[in-house]
């Protein structure tokens, strides 16, 4: 595979400092290429250049922007099979899931916000005297940093939406993950997408991440990462005034209560435990089940998860792939050393796996771990860990269950698992998280609001909101005779 590029000014240019990083495929540890390790020069050429393109891009209407997104979705859309090869490639992920949601979604996203801005409506408020006309105009240049987890999904979440409100970006996507997103620029490319508009620069966090944060020419920034990281994008940007977005992590907690359908509990808990290796920020990480089918459930819980379909990420009947590099599999190992010395139980799972279809591996790859026995305060039921582990507690009664899914520094999601819908709505509405979901699990409507509370990070995506943030709302006051 050939060494990337950055995308700046519509051209696919070398780092100016000649410095690459190597990167690998998780499930083979085998290097696929170099991607620059771009530095502040980089970011300001960039910078430059989409601030060059701002005034063209601006002056289009938003009926032109609009078409434009609708000719980059119709081009990912061509390209689908390739989108999901590659982001199966750079992050281990089986290639159905790759497929059905990584490049769908990315198409989506486009679709959605073309969808969603033809019916953006102009807000006037009158008075007796004067009416006020409320003008939506671009935010500038905006940096978009985004994840491994969710490579492209996430970064065409936000491309989609600052784009059609017109402004010009600057992205930098995870340095372990940007082979979908320069393939999104080769598109781009293909397509004649006004240059400059779109600017991409690859790296580490540090290198070309932190003078993104820093450049006084950026006027917002949307990060999507770790709560340790969102600090520091805060404390960088927040002193300049710059909007700012934080999608952060979560520790979320998924609630089975005594009246659930146990099979559609279990179906529910198990996807949102391991679904990409337990390595999506919506996670439910911690299972609250009531002591009154407690056993039951684990039993259940436990067979289902060891008939999931472990495998090579290529093979399309793989269900559960690696974890995204060895440094975070020595981590999420490292949690689980953790869980035996705070007294819990290795149930299933705990081992790195060597073995995929009878053949030797150097892949990432990590059982589905399964760990009860744990204090509710424990660190492993606390911290996110994000990785293929669960652990497991009991409650007595809706008021414990409610307490302890709050006893957590985040707050992003959870599910509730209930017969009874009304009593679901009322537990989640007890719970401190941005989304809450009622016998189902990860289920999106892009038109409401997505972000969290707590640790979890600073201000909402989707629909209104993401119009929102990637425009400055100015208020026009004309005052009648
Ligand atoms: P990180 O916070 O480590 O990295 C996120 C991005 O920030 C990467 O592109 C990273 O670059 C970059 N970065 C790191 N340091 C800096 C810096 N000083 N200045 C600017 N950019 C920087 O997160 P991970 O990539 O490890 O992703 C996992 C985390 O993301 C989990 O905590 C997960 O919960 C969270 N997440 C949250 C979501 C949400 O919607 N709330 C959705 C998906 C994930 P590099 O990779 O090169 O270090």
């Amino acid at each position: 595979m050939n060494d990337l590029q950055n995308f700046i000014g519509g051209e696919f240019i070398a780092p100016i400092s000649n410095n690459y990083l190597d990167n690998f495929n998780p499930a083979t540890n085998e290097r696929l290429n170099r991607i620059p390790n771009s530095n502040a020069k980089d970011v300001a050429l960039a910078v430059k250049t989409a601030k060059q393109a701002s005034s063209d891009w601006q002056k289009l209407t938003l009926a032109d922007r609009i078409e434009w997104l609708d000719k980059i979705a119709n081009a990912m859309e061509e390209k689908k099979g390739e989108i999901a090869r590659l982001e199966s490639l750079d992050t281990g992920k089986p290639i159905t899931l790759a497929t059905n949601v990584d490049a769908t979604r990315s198409i989506t996203n486009f679709r959605f916000f073309a969808q969603y801005c033809q019916s953006l409506e102009e807000m006037n408020f009158t008075m007796e005297d004067a009416t006020n006309f409320v003008v939506r105009k671009p935010v500038g240049v905006v940096g978009l940093i985004t994840p491994w987890n969710l490579p492209l999904y996430l970064l065409t979440w936000k491309i989609a939406p600052a784009l059609a409100m017109g402004n010009t970006i600057v992205a930098k996507p995870s340095e372990l993950t940007p082979l979908t997103a320069n393939f999104f620029a080769e598109i781009l490319h293909e397509i004649g997408f006004p240059s400059g508009v779109f600017n991409l620069v690859h790296g580490l966090g540090l290198d070309t991440g932190q003078p993104i944060l820093e450049h006084p020419e950026i006027k917002a920034i949307s990060f999507t990462g770790g709560t340790a990281t969102g600090k520091i994008v805060a404390a960088t940007a927040s002193p300049m005034f710059k909007k700012i977005s934080l999608e952060l992590g979560g520790k979320n907690a998924t609630i089975i209560c005594a009246d659930a359908d146990i099979d559609m509990a279990v179906s529910g808990a198990v996807k949102a435990a391991f679904t990409n290796s337990g390595q999506v920020c919506l996670c439910g990480s911690r299972i609250l089940v009531d002591e009154k089918i407690y056993e039951k459930f684990l039993e259940r819980f436990s067979k289902k998860v060891s008939k999931i379909k472990i495998g090579r990420p290529e093979d399309p009947n793989t269900e559960y792939g690696s974890v995204i590099s060895n440094q975070h599999l020595e981590k999420i190992l490292s949690y689980i050393q953790l869980a035996k010395q705070e007294g819990g139980t290795i149930v299933a799972g705990g081992n790195r796996i060597t073995e995929i279809d009878g053949q030797t591996t150097n892949g990432c790859f990590l059982e589905p771990t399964i760990i009860t026995g744990l204090s509710i305060n424990s660190r492993c039921a606390t911290e996110e860990i994000f990785g293929p582990v669960v652990t497991i507690h009991s409650f007595s009664d809706e008021s414990e269950a409610i307490t302890m899914a709050n006893n957590t520094d985040y707050g992003l999601s959870g599910s509730v698992w209930t017969a009874d819908e009304n009593r679901g709505k009322e537990i989640a509405s007890k719970i401190d998280s941005g989304v809450i979901w009622v016998n189902t699990w990860l289920h999106r409507d892009l038109r409401t609001p997505f972000g969290g509370v707590k640790n979890s990070g600073v201000g909402r995506e989707g629909g209104i909101w993401s119009i929102n943030f990637f425009s400055e709302l100015s208020n026009v006051c004309v005052k009648h005779d």
